[in-house]
C-alpha cells in the first residue's frame, strides 16, 4: 500500500501586515497601470495617476508590483483538494493546509467540495469543515461547502463512485442543509426527488448546479424554472450536445441566465470547446474551477485515492486518471486555468479576469467581493504575465509573497 503523499507539513510563516499599504506599479485588473490602497480588511481607493510621496509616506507598507497584474483574489468554488490533502479526509488540519496551498496559487476563497460517499463520510467531512471554519486559517478563506453529490446520475458518474450515488433523500439532505455550511449543491435534476431538492435549496438561498447528469435540454430548462442557476464542469459527465437532442451540454451553451463552470486544464475540455463556451457565455457567466484533487501540486506518480479507497490514481502529463484511464478530477490550479483560458481564447487578462473572481462571487451571491472597488474586501492576487503568483492577501492580510517581490513594511 502506498502511503498518502504530504506536500506541506510545515505551515508557511505568517507575514506581518501593516494596517494600511499601497500596491504600486500594478496593472489594475490586468489593464492600465496604477496603484491601489488597502486599509485594514478593505480596498480604500485606487488611481491610474502617480501616487505621490505624501501618500507613500502616510501608509505603513508598500508593495512594488513591478508592472505585474493586480487582480481581485481568485475564488475556487469547486475544489476537492491539493498538496496531498483532500476535503474528504475529514480532518480540520487538512483544511488548514489546503487553505495555505490555495493561497500560494492566488486563491483567496474556496468552497470545500465533497463527492459521492456514504452519508456518514459526508457528515464527517462537514463536521471537519465546521471545525476548520471556526478557526483562523493560514490562507484562503473557507466560504462553505460545495456538496457534489451524492444525488447524481450513475450513468454519468465519471470518476465518482457509482455505488455511492443515490436519489435525494430528505432525511440526510436536511441535516446537511441545516448545518448552514452548504452554499452550492451539484445534482442530477432529471430525477423527481432531486428536482424537489432543487426547489427546497432555492427557497433556502442555496445555489443548485446540474452535474453528473443525463438530463435532456428540456429537463435542464425545467430545473432552471425550479431554481437551478448553474452547470457543473460543463461538457464533462453530462449528456453531450446533439443537434436533435441538445442535452445538458446544449443547455449550457444556449439557455440564457446560467453560470457555467469549466475545467480549463485543456485535458477535460478541448481548447476549441473552451473557446466556444467562452464566446457564448462571456466573462460574466463562465466560471473557472479547478476541480482539483489531492494530487494537484504533487509530482507525477501513482497515489491511492484516499485513506479508505485503495484504487490507484495515476498522475501524468497534467492529468490524474484512474487505472482504467477515466479522468479523476484534475490537478489544475486556478491561476493556471486563467492562463489556459488566455492561451485558448487569445483574449487579454483585462477581459478574462472576472471568470476567476467576480463571476464566481456573483454566482454565490457574495457581497463586496471579487472586484477592485473601494469598500470591497481586500482579497488580492498579484500575477506576473506568465501568470505566476507573486502575492496573495486575504481580507487585507498578506498570506503569500514570492521571494523576489519587493515589499516594504511587511
Ligand atoms: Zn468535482
Amino acid at each position: 500500500m502506498l502511503s498518502l503523499p504530504v506536500y506541506n507539513q510545515d505551515m508557511p510563516k505568517p507575514l506581518s501586515t501593516p494596517p494600511s499599504y499601497l500596491i504600486i506599479n500594478a496593472k489594475l485588473s490586468g489593464g492600465r497601470t496604477g496603484w491601489l490602497l488597502v486599509n485594514g480588511q478593505k480596498i480604500s481607493s485606487f488611481s491610474h495617476e502617480p501616487p505621490g510621496d505624501c501618500l507613500i509616506e502616510a501608509v505603513g507598507g508598500v508593495i512594488d508590483a513591478g508592472g505585474a497584474n493586480l487582480l481581485p483574489g481568485l475564488i475556487d468554488i469547486h475544489t476537492h483538494g491539493g498538496g496531498g490533502r483532500e476535503v474528504m479526509d475529514a480532518d480540520p488540519a487538512a483544511l488548514a493546509e489546503l487553505s495555505a496551498f490555495y493561497a500560494s496559487h492566488g486563491v483567496c476563497a474556496f468552497l470545500a467540495t465533497t463527492w459521492a460517499a456514504s452519508p456518514k463520510a459526508i457528515s464527517s467531512a462537514l463536521e471537519a469543515i465546521q471545525t476548520a471554519a471556526a478557526r483562523p486559517l493560514p490562507g484562503a478563506r473557507l466560504l462553505g461547502v460545495h456538496l457534489e453529490g451524492p444525488y447524481l446520475n450513475p450513468a454519468r458518474s465519471g470518476a465518482q463512485n457509482p455505488d455511492k450515488i443515490t436519489r435525494a433523500d430528505p432525511a440526510s439532505a436536511e441535516a446537511w442543509l441545516a448545518s448552514g455550511l452548504v452554499r452550492l449543491i451539484t445534482l442530477a435534476p432529471e430525477f423527481p426527488k432531486n428536482l424537489d431538492l432543487t426547489r427546497r435549496c432555492a427557497r433556502l438561498g442555496i445555489r443548485v448546479s446540474a452535474g453528473h447528469t443525463d438530463a435532456s435540454y428540456e429537463q435542464i430548462l425545467a430545473a432552471q424554472k425550479a431554481g437551478l442557476t448553474q452547470i457543473t464542469h460543463t461538457f464533462n459527465a453530462m449528456s453531450p450536445f446533439n443537434h436533435r437532442a441538445p442535452g445538458a451540454a446544449g443547455a449550457a451553451l444556449e439557455l440564457p441566465g446560467l453560470y457555467c463552470e469549466v475545467i480549463a486544464d485543456l485535458v477535460h475540455v478541448h481548447p476549441a470547446a473552451l473557446r466556444l463556451l467562452y464566446r457564448l457565455r462571456g466573462p460574466d457567466e463562465l466560471i473557472l474551477i479547478s476541480d482539483s484533487i489531492r494530487a494537484a501540486g504533487l509530482a507525477d506518480g501513482r497515489y491511492p485515492i484516499g485513506p479508505d479507497d485503495p484504487r490507484l490514481l495515476v498522475v501524468q502529463d497534467g492529468a490524474a486518471r484512474l487505472e482504467d484511464g477515466t479522468l479523476a478530477g484534475s490537478i489544475l490550479t486556478l491561476e493556471k486555468a486563467l492562463f489556459n483560458l488566455k492561451t485558448a481564447t487569445g483574449r487579454p487578462l483585462s477581459e478574462l479576469w472576472p471568470t476567476a473572481s467576480r463571476t464566481p462571487a456573483r454566482a454565490l451571491g457574495l457581497q463586496k467581493t471579487g472586484d477592485l472597488q473601494p469598500g470591497y474586501r481586500a482579497d488580492l492576487t498579484i500575477l506576473d504575465d506568465s501568470i505566476a503568483v507573486l502575492f496573495t492577501a486575504v481580507g487585507g492580510k498578506a498570506v503569500f509573497a514570492a521571494e523576489d517581490l519587493v515589499l516594504r513594511g511587511f
